[in-house]
């Protein structure tokens, strides 16, 4: 659609108007209803240019939004008086998923509003860091569509079709999990009996991230990781032995210490070993040692996915690094975003489990103490503060003695004050009594 810049929009129609309200306050369903209703544009613009979907992605609502982009709504639309895509709103929700909602029904990356700034620096400057994630990680389908039609001298092309999906999928995992992506590989067989061609598509991807005029680190690490995990899976007898060998812990600690080596061995092989990003991660590897904290897939996870990720592993599943997964009733130490990955993991934990619960039941009691202790502390520090402030009050009221009509402690002196209301209003951040102690000293002194 063709950018033109309108100061005035039609007027929306009552339903319309309604269906922004609704998107705003109700669910699904109340606004499947109006949708269908005669008078409403699914794409019809409010005062400022905002659609009906930059509305629920602004909201971070992902049923609504899918909702009206099954009923046609542009997910490109840029008629917002800022210049703000959907895309745009919906990373500045910080909601994950319906940014990626937008990128998948085709929402431009390259959009700029009115100051130049694309979503993901949107995204960046208000600190959502999830979504400059997706944003980065999103692999666009037409780039993969290229390899799918025979080019040149080509007699078939690189990439088959059956198994574009399944890879635009891959690059568009976050996850960096070696146990993930062979999941994946797993789910999706076509992966592996086109390796060779995959893994070619991969190269070329790599190399051009690396030498496009504005170059893809992340993107680049990236091809190349999957290209060297899937290689090494296919050189296994199969991908159930090369996923328990992936599994596989330590004697020592049950650390999967076969990750790390994959993980470090993808790294030194990457062709370009002037990345920046590639090298930033080479140095901290140097630093650790396999097993410590952070380990080789945390350094990884967190140069693909950006600063924020890698390190907050709390709840992630033990095997395959999902989030929100369950705790292993005995321990509670080990988690597992399902059964299959909770199986996998027995022959490594069940040596470690007894003693992991031991550990657990330490750190909760260290936890408890800690608890106390910090409050403690704070009944200490508010007890502080309540004798000090009875102690200013003490030396107050003898002032207010001297001249007790001119302290009002409610507001209806201070309103007639522009500048002390206006130091009010900004917020709790101008202490109280330092407006009062203000008004004390002006006319004694
Ligand atoms: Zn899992
Ligand atoms: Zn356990």
């Amino acid at each position: 659609m063709a950018k033109e810049k309108t100061t005035k929009f039609p007027e929306l129609t009552a339903n319309e108007k309604l269906l922004i309200k609704l998107i705003n306050k109700a669910g699904r369903e109340e606004v499947r209803a109006i949708l269908q209703e005669k008078d409403v544009k699914i794409d019809c613009l409010d005062e400022s240019g905002m659609t009906p979907l930059q509305h629920a992605a602004f909201r971070g609502k992902y049923d609504v939004a899918e909702l009206l982009l099954l009923f046609g709504a542009d997910v490109n639309s840029s008629f917002h008086e800022n210049g703000y895509t959907a895309l745009m709103f919906a990373a500045l929700s910080g909601k994950p998923e319906v940014t990626r909602l937008m990128l998948q029904h085709g929402a431009r990356k390259d959009r700029t509003n009115s100051v130049g700034k694309n979503a993901c620096q949107m995204a960046a400057f208000v600190g959502q860091h999830q979504c400059v994630s997706v944003i980065n990680n999103y692999y666009d389908k037409s780039e993969l569509e290229y390899f799918t039609k025979p080019r040149g001298q080509e007699t078939e092309p690189k990439l088959p079709l059956t198994v574009m999906p399944a890879l635009l999928q891959l690059l568009n995992m976050s996850n960096m999990n070696p146990v993930k992506v062979s999941f994946h590989l797993q789910k999706f067989q076509g992966l592996m009996n086109e390796s060779y061609k995959v893994c070619k598509v991969l190269d070329i991807l790599c190399e051009k991230s690396m030498k496009a005029r504005d170059t893809d680190d992340v993107m680049a690490v990236k091809t190349h990781y999957f290209a060297t995990v899937i290689r090494k899976a296919k050189d296994s007898d199969s991908l159930d032995t090369w996923i328990k060998w992936l599994v596989k812990g330590r004697d020592l600690d049950g650390h999967p210490e076969n990750q790390d080596k994959i993980i470090r061995q993808a790294l030194k092989e990457f062709p370009y070993v002037e990345s920046q990003l590639l090298q930033n991660m080479v140095r901290q590897l140097s630093m650790t040692k396999v097993g410590d904290s952070p380990t080789s897939l945390n350094i990884l996870n967190q140069g693909i996915n950006g600063q924020k990720f890698g390190f907050d592993v709390e709840q992630d599943c033990s095997i395959c690094s999902e989030p929100d997964a369950k705790r292993c009733v005995k321990c509670k130490m080990a988690f597992y975003c399902n059964q299959t990955c909770q199986k996998l993991h027995w022959p490594t934990h069940k040596k470690f489990c007894a003693k992991l619960a031991e550990e657990y039941i330490q750190q909760e009691k260290m936890k408890e103490e800690n608890r106390k202790r910090e409050e403690e502390m704070k009944k200490l520090e508010e007890e502080e503060k309540a004798r000090k402030q009875s102690e200013e009050e003490g030396k107050r009221m003898k002032e207010e003695e001297k001249e007790p009509t001119t302290q009002d402690t409610t507001n209806k002196d201070i309103s007639e004050n522009v500048e002390t209301t206006t130091m009010k209003d900004s917020g709790d951040s101008v202490p109280e009594k330092e407006i009062k102690d203000l008004n004390i000293d002006t006319p004694s002194s």
